[in-house]
């Protein structure tokens, strides 16, 4: 029921995580997260990485490990946040839309950096993130890094303002790996073939690729 309730996007655990898949990982730290000690103390959890690496699965599976511990979770995806908003100044809530979004002891905030912000929205969210500051956790994932902030809220001393507080007490989880969604595809072919078609000499053109994409991400978080 409380999982229902919850929102989210699929229900997966910390089970069926394969953290081999990601080796840099580190499993110890993250099964102590699971344990949800962070939320007794309003901590956050930011978790980083390029699309595929499991960001949304590990930020489930830690929102399902607090829920069985009793605690109160919500899951928005940023754009979900943004369309709400806009909805709720139509109908004048905003203030109420907030005041239920402070509550809930674990707030998931899914997908920063996919979709820009408008002022509203982003002053919103700045909001929250002052309300639950030391109160309520926030488990957030983002493609982006702290320096590109500023481009998807478009204004940056709101963009310094949030991170300020989001990360005053926080663990930052930086996923360098590569996408298991890709992984999958390629097994069965499909981002092979789509990747070799184009070119003559297909298999060695989508090396190349696969390299040239892990090197730039490599390149982007590690310059957090
Ligand atoms: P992200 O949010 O980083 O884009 P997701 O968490 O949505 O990625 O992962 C994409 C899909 O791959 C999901 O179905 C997820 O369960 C699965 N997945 C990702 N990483 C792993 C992993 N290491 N072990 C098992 N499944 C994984
Ligand atoms: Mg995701």
């Amino acid at each position: 029921m409380k999982t229902r309730l919850a929102r989210f996007p699929f229900v997966k655990t910390l089970e069926q995580f394969d953290f081999s898949f990601q080796p840099a990982l580190n499993e110890a730290q993250i099964r102590e997260l699971a344990a949800a000690r962070f939320v007794a103390h309003g901590e956050n959890i930011l978790l980083l990485g390029p699309p595929g690496v499991g960001k949304t699965h590990l930020a489930v599976s830690l929102g399902v490990a607090a829920i069985m511990q009793g605690i109160s979770v919500v899951f928005f995806t940023v754009a979900d946040l943004v369309d709400l908003v806009q909805q709720d100044v139509k109908e004048d809530r905003l203030e109420r839309r907030l005041h239920a979004l402070s509550k809930p002891k674990l707030l998931i905030l899914d997908e920063m950096g996919y979709v820009p912000l408008d002022q509203r929205s982003a002053q919103f969210l700045f909001r929250l993130i002052s309300r639950r500051y030391q109160k309520g956790s926030i488990i957030l994932t983002s493609n982006k890094s702290y320096g590109e902030w500023g481009d998807v809220v478009s204004d940056y001393v709101l963009a310094t303002a949030m991170l300020d507080r989001l990360l005053h007490f926080s663990t930052t989880i930086n996923i360098r790996g590569e996408s298991y969604r890709l992984r999958e595809k390629r097994k069965a072919g499909v981002f092979h073939d789509l990747t070799a078609k184009p070119v003559k000499s297909g298999a060695s053109a989508s090396r190349k690729t696969q390299e040239e994409g892990s090197s730039s991400a490599n390149g982007r978080y590690d310059g957090l």
